[in-house]
């Protein structure tokens, strides 16, 4: 499966002149909203992920709101498990709605699309805080740029992008002239 092909078809993966919400600059930006907003796209790629934990015996995924939620339900639907996410409320990752996660749960952790890592860090904490165990973390893209970004934890993706990005002052798109925009999203 060509999934950086698809993220193109659907307008998925912009290409121009843009500037992140950590500053730095870049010719390509990820709206992986763009994508997950065809449902039979966002379930084949997610049924195609759901194959590495079809022998783990997932009991629950979850995945932290709100870019992680379409791709936490359709890893459900594939697995035949549930599906939860977690909120940010005045700055802090929780689980909310009387979501439960069982002692000794089996977990899988998910993300659209992994950068830092550090919304999927939070969720691992909350997994870790309830008694159950993390079973790994899939994405569909990881473009994290490092070998195991969980440590311990397994990374899975579908598809790992390379995505160059630079400082203002180093930027050759700012060099050529080329308008900027900041796009809205927290994957930026
Ligand atoms: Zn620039």
């Amino acid at each position: 499966m060509d999934v950086l092909k698809l993220f193109k078809e659907t307008g998925a993966l912009l290409e121009g002149h843009f500037v992140l919400s950590s500053g730095l600059h870049s010719g390509e930006y990820l709206q992986c909203a763009l994508l997950l907003q065809h449902p039979e796209h966002a379930e084949r790629l997610c049924r195609e992920l759901a194959k590495k934990f079809l022998n783990k015996k997932i009991d629950i995924v979850i995945a932290p709101a709100l870019g992680g939620v379409l791709v936490s339900y359709e890893l459900a639907r594939a697995l035949g498990v549930r599906s939860l996410f977690t909120e940010r409320k005045d700055g802090k990752m929780q689980l909310r709605r009387n979501f439960k996660i069982e002692k000794g749960a089996n977990v899988l952790v998910c993300e659209d699309v992994v950068t830092t890592g550090s919304s999927t860090r939070e969720v691992i904490d909350i997994v870790k805080a309830n008694g159950a165990n993390v079973a790994g973390v899939a994405c569909i893209i990881d473009r994290s740029g490092k070998e195991n970004l969980f440590k311990d934890i397994m990374l899975y993706s579908l598809a790992k992008a390379d995505i160059k990005t630079y400082t203002d002052k180093q930027c050759p798109l700012c060099k050529s002239g080329l308008s900027i925009t900041k796009p809205g999203s927290k994957q930026a």
